[in-house]
């Protein structure tokens, strides 16, 4: 204490900020979007701001079926169909993941999780002790969705996204990783339209879920990446 009663600033946090900036809260975000919609690149971009891990059950299943694990099998068979794998199977995969200290301390950015509604509250209980900040709708159009994921291409090792435009290299190798880039094989227009349409029936009763409860916001996904960004921080912000 200080005279007059006054506390003594906490001299390491005002280090901290002195050296790294401002230090920025964690956060339990869930990015909900059709595929394509830039749910991918936006997550990578909130997982560097807020320090963060980005759990991508999509990428969890494509490792698992890179390393052929029992499970890795199975759901690439379902993913390669354009399907949904089980309930119980990602509700198990994903309570695993937040219980680990990164997400259990700081947050975590949720992409491609929930899917369905019962995904949905089995994680409601699964987070009754630390509630999600905000359920973000990253809404881009079918149409524009459509063009998009026909010009995909990911790092298999890393996950970075790319954008064909037609004078690509070949073999052409990840800038971050040195990876293999290449279409997915869950990209083709079967598949895709497939899964939009799962989409439809199967997600979108999710925005319903979460609406009715007031955890929804919607950001407009259309525009350049740095916009895109700055409303998904803005809402963030919003509905501390
Ligand atoms: P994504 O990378 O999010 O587009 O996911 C690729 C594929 O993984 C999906 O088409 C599904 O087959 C499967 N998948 C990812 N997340 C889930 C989930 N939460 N529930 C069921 N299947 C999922």
């Amino acid at each position: 204490m200080l005279p007059g009663g006054r506390r003594r600033p906490r001299a390491d946090s005002r280090f901290e900020e002195l050296r790294l900036g401002p230090l920025i809260p964690g956060a339990r975000l869930i990015i909900l979007g059709r595929q394509g919609a830039g749910k991918g690149t936006q997550c990578v971009r909130l997982s560097r701001h807020y320090v963060v891990p980005h759990i991508s059950t999509g990428d969890m299943l494509r490792a698992a079926a890179r390393e052929g694990t029992p499970l890795g099998v199975e759901a690439k068979k379902i993913m390669d169909a354009g399907g949904l794998v089980g309930d119980d199977i990602m509700i198990g995969l994903v309570e695993e993941r937040l219980a680990k200290p990164d997400a259990d301390s700081r947050g975590y950015i949720l992409d491609g999780f929930p899917r369905t509604v019962a995904q949905a509250e089995a994680l409601d209980e699964i987070t009754a002790p630390k509630p999600i900040n905000v359920v973000i709708d990253l809404d881009v159009p079918r149409e524009i969705v459509l063009e998009r994921i026909s010009s995909r291409r990911v790092c298999r090792d890393c996950g970075t996204n790319y954008t064909a435009d037609g004078q690509e290299p070949s073999p052409w190798i990840c800038d971050v990783c040195g990876g293999d880039v290449q279409q997915r094989a869950d990209d083709t227009p079967e598949a895709v339209n497939r899964r939009l349409d799962l989409y439809e029936s199967q997600t979108a009763p999710l925005i319903e879920y979460y609406s009715s409860r007031g955890a929804l916001a919607v950001v407009n996904g259309v525009g350049h990446p740095d916009n895109v960004f700055q409303r998904l921080t803005d809402t963030v912000e919003s509905r501390r």
